[in-house]
């Protein structure tokens, strides 16, 4: 058995936790924070209830999977349902399109239905283009710990490219409504299309294949539920207390410094940004966090136009609004996110696009990105894309210090809930299990 220490109670450092504590583990989860989740979680206010970061996942079985691993089936802990459309794209010639997910016939007819004829045959043409990609990066990159000695020479073709999502989609589509829904994912994560790796279009895949799912009352409940896991599995939990840096001695992690003492481990998993420990700084000094969007949420009352979970109202800025909060009878919990040149307040913004609902605003709480750095110490959206270089510039599941393994949105594959729930799995593949 080994003394595991955790860095980073978001959702890659609590599923990092309960993986290892159930293979064998002695573990202990060091949180900055009060609270555990990151930015999975709530924020609260006069009966409103918002989803703070995430509100949907793609790719449900990385959460199944954590669920098996770790003790018992998802479906005993937590209810998991599609969203239908996954979005409700707005073009700024007024064209609407509903997107479904984990279709391709479904797709095709809505693409086709909202775009013009022809269309929805290019876009599943796109899509289909990704199967390949999915399958090879699923075998190398996904679930298995990326390293130059092992992977195969179609995904270090794939991942060695330098093709760009910007160029790609220039080439494949004259319709720019098209390539904004190709790259949408990629700009409202915080990227700019012609520094992202044209690969990471396999997430339109993901979406078309296998669906967007949710929590009915709000995602925030998964992080809840995690923090239970690690109760069941006698893990220690310690909130209010920030890793100020890794002890290394010998070229080996020997404990986590923290502003109350040194806390012993044989292993740390680092689920933050590494950039914040000065002992791993210096590996990472080429890569950049992703700023979050500008963030308000609204509680707003009476009336309001019948929309789905999600639609995203593209223009600069791009405004993504989300529409699942809980909210009082007669009320709505609404979420904008701002992307772009923010020269104007969101909901005036919004307005402009046809969804008027100033007058009826009663709460309304205002998030800058350096608001959102300040309070979840650090970006959830992990390192921002500077070109294919920035996958070899960031680490890996494995660290340069003997006994350092990384989770979370800043190490490989990535941000977003897939595929940092995968990012804890391959840290508990690699440790493996107490001998
Ligand atoms: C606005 C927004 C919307 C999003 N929407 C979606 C979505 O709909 N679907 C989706 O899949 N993904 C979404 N994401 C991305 C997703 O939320 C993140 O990628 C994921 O939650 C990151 O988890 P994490 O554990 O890596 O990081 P975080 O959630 O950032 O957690 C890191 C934790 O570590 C703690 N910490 C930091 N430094 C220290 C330290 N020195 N010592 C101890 N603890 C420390 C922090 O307090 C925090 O609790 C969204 C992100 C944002 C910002």
């Amino acid at each position: 058995m080994a003394r595991i220490v955790v860095i980073g109670g978001g959702f890659g450092g609590l599923a990092s936790a309960a993986r290892l504590a159930k293979l064998g583990h002695e573990v202990t989860l060091l949180e900055a924070n009060t609270r555990l989740g990151g930015a999975l979680g709530y924020v609260e206010q006069d009966g409103f209830r918002w989803d703070a970061g995430p509100s949907s996942t793609l790719l449900p079985a990385v959460i199944r999977d954590f669920f098996r691993k770790s003790g018992r089936p998802a479906e005993k802990e937590i209810d998991l349902v599609p969203v239908q459309p996954v979005q409700q794209h707005r073009f700024d010639d007024d064209t609407v399109l509903d997107m479904p997910g984990g279709s391709r016939a479904d797709q095709l007819a809505a693409v086709d239905g909202a775009l013009g004829p022809g269309a929805g045959e290019r876009w599943t043409r796109y899509v289909d283009d990704f199967a390949e990609v999915w399958e090879v990066l699923r075998k190398d990159f996904f679930e298995r710990p990326w390293s130059p000695d092992h992977v195969s020479k179609q995904a270090q073709g794939l991942l060695d490219s330098r093709l760009t999502l910007h160029k790609m989609l220039a080439k494949e589509f004259k319709d720019d409504r098209l390539r904004l829904l190709a790259s949408h994912a990629a700009r409202f994560e915080g990227h700019d299309p012609r520094n992202v790796p044209a690969w990471v279009g396999v997430w339109s895949y993901v979406e078309q294949n296998f669906g967007s799912w949710t929590v009915p009352g709000g995602m925030g409940q998964l992080a809840e539920v995690l923090a239970e896991r690690l109760r069941t599995r006698g893990v220690t939990v310690i909130t209010g207390c920030p890793a100020t840096d890794l002890v290394v001695e010998n070229e080996r992690v020997v404990a986590v410094r923290t502003t109350s003492g040194d806390h012993p481990a044989d292993h740390v998993v680092v689920a933050i940004d590494p950039r914040r420990l000065p002992a791993l700084a210096k590996h990472v000094e080429r890569t950049m966090p992703v700023i979050p969007p500008v963030t308000c949420y609204l509680g707003v009352s009476g009336e309001v136009p019948d929309l789905p979970a999600e639609v995203v109202l593209h223009g600069d800025p791009t405004i993504v609004l989300r529409t699942g909060g809980t909210a009082p009878d007669g009320a709505h919990a609404w979420t904008l996110f701002g992307r772009g040149q923010i020269a104007e307040d969101l909901v005036t913004a919004l307005a402009r696009r046809g969804i008027r609902i100033r007058e009826q605003v009663e709460v309304r709480i205002e998030k800058s990105p350096v608001d959102l750095v300040t309070e979840w110490n650090g970006s959830p959206q992990g390192v921002l894309w500077q070109g294919r270089g920035t996958l070899k510039h960031r680490l890996g599941t494995v660290s340069p210090i003997a006994g350092v393994y990384l989770a979370g949105a800043h190490t490989t594959p990535g941000a977003g809930l897939p595929s940092v729930g995968m990012s804890a799995a391959l840290v508990a593949q690699v440790i493996g299990p107490a001998g």
